[in-house]
């Protein structure tokens, strides 16, 4: 499910790309990915203390960027 598009660096703004986590993976999705299938977001991974899927992936390890939790694969 990951685009195979390179992603253009936005000089400012929000990116038009989607950042989820999926199965701890981090993926970027094209706006013409996010069209092409409305339900992606159905697919991110929740946070177990927030339920937010604003989740990020740092060293190996999935933070979430709204409560800060991170769950580390191990
Ligand atoms: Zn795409
Ligand atoms: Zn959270």
């Amino acid at each position: 499910m990951q685009c195979g598009k390179r992603q253009t660096d936005p000089a400012k703004g929000a990116s038009p790309w989607a950042r989820l986590v999926t199965k701890g993976q981090q993926v970027l999705l094209c706006p013409a990915c996010q069209a092409a299938d409305p339900l992606w977001q159905s697919r991110s991974d929740h946070c177990p203390m927030c339920d937010s899927t604003r989740l990020s992936v740092m060293l190996g390890s999935v933070v979430c960027r709204a409560c800060g939790e991170i769950q580390t694969s191990e």
